[in-house]
């Protein structure tokens, strides 16, 4: 048996990372996916509060717990996915021939293919049978009713009873509760169209040329999901309000 653990940095798999040292579960593994915004340049699709909270705090200290942690990264990034051809004409709409463009809602091809797909080939590599341990809490019973129904994959958090609330403690406890939470509820990529405006905000900040780049993706020509949002705001309007926010932050 080969026990792994896909590790979001978020507060439910640190918490399962904690259970499994206090009470010395098996794991093999910790797997950390690293979604990139443009490889060739190392942009990370994660925040970079979070990338550096999972890289110099949290990794060292799994690994001095004796725990092999493994960052693995897809061989393609957004830039890559933005821009990929469409070959073949789709369910009532014809988009052969243009770009792709932004993830869609509901069916996120970033997920399948940046971050999903490496974490397969490396299970790939392992001659064992996997267990996975996955960060479903014992107050999700939605979710832990869908996990019953699959094989080799357990819960640490539902083993131990650990609640959301719980499991928030436990990383804080350890001073593992990344940096996100002090202004996103959310974790994961800061191109995804479920991000808010804080994590945008954070982005102009830390890297005002990448974000520049970013909002500029909605004028390029060709382009089959061309709206960043297409329920919510463009990238414009988005960025037209952290300007304003910055103009009245020099006004006072
Ligand atoms: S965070 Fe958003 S963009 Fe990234 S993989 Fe998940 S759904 Fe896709």
């Amino acid at each position: 048996m080969h026990y792994s653990l896909s590790w979001s940095g978020g507060k439910d798999s640190t918490a399962s990372i904690i259970l499994a040292h206090e009470h010395q579960e098996p794991l093999d593994s910790i797997i950390f996916v690293e979604v990139m915004y443009d490889l060739k340049n190392g942009i990370s699709g994660e925040n970079p509060n979070h990338i550096k909270f999972i890289r110099e705090k949290a990794k060292p200290l799994f690994e001095s717990w004796g725990y092999r942690v493994e960052i693995l990264r897809a061989t393609r990034d957004f830039l890559d996915f933005f821009s990929r051809v469409i070959e073949k004409p789709r369910k009532h709409m014809d988009h052969k021939g243009k770009k792709f463009g932004f993830p869609t809602y509901g069916r996120c091809g970033v997920k399948r293919d940046l971050k999903l797909k490496p974490m397969d080939d490396f299970y790939k590599t392992i001659d064992d049978e996997i267990i996975q341990y996955v960060g479903i809490c014992a107050d999700e019973r939605r979710r832990l009713d869908s996990l019953h129904k699959q094989n080799n994959r357990i819960s640490l958090l539902e083993k131990y009873n650990i609640t959301e609330k719980m499991a928030k403690e436990k990383c804080e406890e350890y001073e593992l509760l990344s940096p996100v939470y002090s202004y996103s509820k959310r974790g994961g990529c800061w191109f995804c169209p479920n991000a808010k405006l804080a994590e945008h905000r954070e982005i102009k900040r830390i890297f005002p040329d990448v974000w520049e780049q970013f909002i500029g993706l909605e004028n390029v020509p060709n382009v089959a999901n061309n709206k960043f949002n297409v329920f919510g705001k463009s990238l414009y309007e988005i960025n037209r309000e952290l300007e304003s926010e910055e103009v009245k932050l020099c006004r006072n």
